[in-house]
């Protein structure tokens, strides 16, 4: 069950639904082309400006 908190989350630029990235530990937005990072299980959804990696 632990990716039960990841699923409910959203992206907070677009409010679209993450992909979600279990291999990479990654939240990805495919519209916005951002990821976040999950680290012990808690996605880091800091500002983009501090921590998104453009594709
Ligand atoms: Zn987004």
């Amino acid at each position: 069950m632990k990716t039960n908190i990841l699923e409910v989350l959203v992206c907070p630029i677009c409010k679209n639904k993450f992909d979600i990235d279990l291999q990479n530990n990654k939240l990805i937005c495919k519209l916005d082309s951002i990821d976040f990072y999950i680290e012990d299980n808690i996605p880091i959804l800091l500002k983009p400006e501090d921590c998104f990696m453009k594709n």
